[in-house]
């Protein structure tokens, strides 16, 4: 026998090979987890959708919806799932469990991914008010998105652009966008459209990235506020994975105690001053201590700038070691420097100079009262009781814009509504208001007078020439 034949070969096993877990659909990684600039849950969901090459409404719809009817966990949601006319899917980014809740725990179980609650603020329900948390359509940077594409990046919605308190990009230094650029459209984009494609428009289907120069014209008090904001949000979303124990409801009223706690002994008008201190009024303040509520984020943001703590050290570090400032007269990073003074009051000159500042100021359109007032972080009616010459004059020049608004909006309508019918009456068709209703942005305008006016002009020419 030659030497080959006595080799020894090597055992076989022949029971099956362990297999890891299958998942139902494709297991997409999320973008950006333990960053600033993490993906936002909706901002998943139509990635995963593009995935699988089918729209986001029809895996909500046909997939979400039923399993979680079928689920023992959230059963009965399947309406919570559905996009329906894309109302209110900012929800899906926030902190309601029967929401948000519903919509990771499906996810995570068809796709096996364990780490999607942080895509979401589930984390901060304790910590952050549901009250205007959320923007109700998308905000977004063009020039972050057009900077994803030109360098091979993946495009996505970062969850920091859902938070109505952060208006800016400061990698950037622009506004972010709240509709769509391209003329012809100029539409609202929810979170969640049936038809949502990452960084499009889901109404024209346009690009909605573009490469933008820097924006530093705003008042310097704005753009640090929201460099601070921005910092202060984009660490805690970091930290989010590394969060034990989120911090629970009672948090902040802790907090909040401990506060007036160092500004001394009971005396009379102790609260009254507290609630000064903070920048609100006593029943708001009252409902705090009282914990029927918490404050809103940007509140709860201004109460730590105000205390030159940060939000990480307000919603972790130990109460009792906390120093609280509620003593405005140091400046600090925050949009309230014009309202700072020795007893928290408006009627400074610094508030006067602010004001006559934007009303000699060619900013167009002009801010309204209110828009000024929540520039400088107090109440219009403060305003007018201190300034009331230069706040009439803002107003007033904010009511002649509206005015020349209108009229020139009409006009422009009249036009629109001409050309329609027009077009209509040129393809033999009546222009009447199904047909127009049909091609108009906003059919609405047909009832008013002026419109009507035109467009019975265009149906006699049309009636005559038949
Ligand atoms: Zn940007
Ligand atoms: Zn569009």
């Amino acid at each position: 026998m030659s030497s080959a034949s006595n080799m020894a070969y090597e055992e076989w096993k022949l029971g099956l090979p362990s297999t890891p877990p299958r998942s139902t659909l494709y297991s997409l990684e999320p973008v950006g987890i333990g960053t600033p600039l993490v993906e936002c849950l909706t901002s998943y969901i139509t990635r995963l959708a593009e995935a699988h090459c089918v729209f986001p409404g029809i895996l909500m719809h046909n997939l979400m919806g039923p399993f979680l009817q079928q689920s023992s966990v959230y059963q009965g949601s399947r309406e919570s799932m559905a996009v329906g006319q894309a109302q209110n899917t900012q929800s899906f980014n926030g902190t309601a469990q029967k929401r948000a809740g519903a919509a990771v725990y499906a996810l995570e179980c068809l796709t096996l991914q364990r780490s999607l609650r942080f895509l979401t603020l589930l984390t901060w329900e304790g910590a952050f008010s549901a009250h205007k948390l959320l923007r109700r359509t998308q905000t977004w940077c063009p020039a972050c998105l057009e900077e994803w594409r030109s360098t091979g990046q993946v495009i996505y919605e970062p969850l920091l652009w859902t938070l109505q308190v952060v208006t800016r990009c400061i990698r950037h230094h622009c506004e972010l966008y709240t509709a769509c650029p391209h003329t012809e459209c100029g539409h609202s984009v929810p979170w969640l459209a049936w038809k949502t494609l990452p960084g499009h428009c889901p109404s024209c289907h346009q690009w909605l990235g573009m490469a933008i120069s820097a924006q530093n014209e705003g008042d310097e008090a704005t753009l640090i506020w929201q460099q601070w904001v921005t910092e202060q949000l984009g660490n805690l979303l970091a930290l989010a994975p590394t969060v034990v124990v989120p911090p629970p409801r009672t948090r902040i009223h802790e907090v909040l105690r401990h506060a007036l706690q160092q500004m001394g002994p009971e005396r009379p008008g102790r609260h009254k001053e507290f609630a000064r201190s903070l920048g609100v009024v006593r029943g708001t303040y009252s409902t705090w201590l009282s914990k029927q509520d918490i404050p809103q984020l940007e509140t709860l943001l201004s109460m730590c700038a105000r205390w030159k703590i940060s939000l990480y050290e307000c919603l972790f570090e130990n109460v009792m070691a906390l120093t609280l400032h509620s003593d405005l007269g140091i400046s600090g990073p925050s949009k309230y420097k014009y309202q700072r003074s020795v007893r928290g009051s408006w009627g400074t000159p610094q508030v006067q100079d602010a004001l006559e500042a934007i009303l000699t100021d060619d900013e167009f359109p002009p801010p309204s009262l209110g828009a000024v007032a929540r520039r400088l972080g107090c109440y219009p009616a403060s305003l007018r009781q201190h300034h009331r010459e230069v706040c009439n004059a803002l107003m007033e020049r904010y009511q002649i814009y509206l005015q020349t608004k209108k009229q020139t909006d009409l006009q422009q309508y009249c036009e629109e509504v001409k050309q329609a019918a027009r077009h209509i009456a040129s393809q033999g068709k009546r222009p009447n208001s199904h047909q127009l209703a049909k091609v108009l942005k906003k059919p609405g305008i047909l009832r008013a007078p002026e419109i009507r006016e035109v467009w019975q002009e265009v149906l006699r020419e049309f009636d005559t020439h038949l």
